[in-house]
């Protein structure tokens, strides 16, 4: 079989995608896993299977050695989407259809075949090569998050061969960063007791204000806030407003910048502290965190990599909260969440 050409490898990747798996399919992608150790066995890697758990199915580590440079880890994940016998396998001119075969068999079984050529060529590998089959992605990756942040953090660059938007090349992909901004105020009757309360939307309103302003378009960072609510009535002083926030960035200093700037840091010189308040504040921040290749233009798959840092493949997520105004007889805290 000669792997450089396109006819050959979508005869060796129909292999892998005439084997229905739907996530949690844990028989079918246990099958699609013995074959593809079988494949790589004899490239002279050293695979380690990571049993399914959790209704999960296996997933799959190919080690190959390599001298001293930063290694490269390539994952790709192996479930699909649709019920099995959804999308019928057929070929119609260059294009050949089936389930899974660009998201992402297809980039996975040309991981395989890249690492397989490079081995064929004699060249030694300057760095060690990983390659990772997990069979959860569709889903999250719940069971396979964690060995592949393990992975990502022994190599110098990850590559996820999985396609993008159309025939568009992707090499970078911004970090993301989503959180939830709950404000506490005093709720109090808008006409009888205004002065007594402290309006958590006003604070919102406020807040909303500065984070607009620490987009930087020139940067890559964009700070969007996409959804807000709060309040009850009308004629009440709102007691809670909150807003969801999605951050988008470049480069990682970007979001600690972010992180030191966002509203706990502006909230210290509110109005509310003027009006005596502030001591009263309590402010806790807390981090947690029918598809189709091109046959005659094979390398449509290929070209559509995309490459991150381990640590910007990790989606970060953060809470914060803050309790304004004076504390109320029995105040409502909200926990930090995992999202
Ligand atoms: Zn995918």
């Amino acid at each position: 079989m000669d792997m450089t050409n396109s006819e050959d490898i979508l005869t060796g990747l129909m292999r892998w995608v005439e084997i229905d798996t739907p996530t949690g399919a844990t028989e079918t992608i246990g099958t699609l896993i013995d074959l593809i150790a079988a494949d790589l066995e004899p490239l002279g890697a050293a695979l380690e299977r990571v049993p399914g758990r959790d209704g999960m199915g296996d997933h799959l580590i190919a080690r190959f050695a390599g001298a001293n440079g930063p290694g490269v880890l390539i994952t790709s994940h192996i479930d699909t989407v649709c019920p099995p016998g959804a999308v019928t396998i057929r070929r119609d001119g260059d294009r050949q259809y089936g389930p899974g075969i660009a998201d992402m068999k297809g980039g996975g079984y040309l991981a395989f075949s890249a690492v397989r050529n490079l081995l064929a060529s004699g060249a030694p590998l300057p760095g060690p090569v990983t390659l990772i089959y997990n069979s959860d992605e569709e889903i999250g990756s719940p069971t396979s998050h964690a060995l592949i942040q393990a992975e990502a953090k022994k190599h110098g660059a990850a590559l996820i061969p999985e396609p993008a938007r159309g025939d568009e090349v992707i090499t970078f992909r911004k970090g993301r960063a989503k959180y939830t901004l709950d404000i506490f105020g005093t709720e109090a009757h808008a006409g009888s007791a205004f002065a007594n309360g402290r309006s958590a939307i006003s604070e919102l309103a406020r807040v909303i204000v500065r984070l607009d302003a620490l987009t930087d378009l020139s940067a890559g960072t964009t700070v969007n806030v996409g959804r807000i609510r709060g309040g009850s009535e009308p004629n009440v002083v709102a007691g809670h407003a909150a807003c969801d926030v999605d951050v988008r960035f470049a480069k990682d200093e970007a979001r600690r910048r972010h992180r030191r700037h966002a509203p706990r840091h502006d909230l210290e010189g509110s109005r509310d502290a003027d009006r005596g308040v502030g001591r009263d504040r309590k402010a806790r921040s807390c981090a947690h965190q029918g598809d189709a290749v091109d046959v005659r233009n094979g390398p449509r798959l290929q070209r559509r990599s995309r490459l991150r840092s381990g640590r910007d493949q990790l989606r970060r997520r953060q809470r914060r909260q803050f309790h304004l105004g004076r504390r109320r007889a029995h105040p409502r805290r909200v926990g930090c969440d995992r999202q």
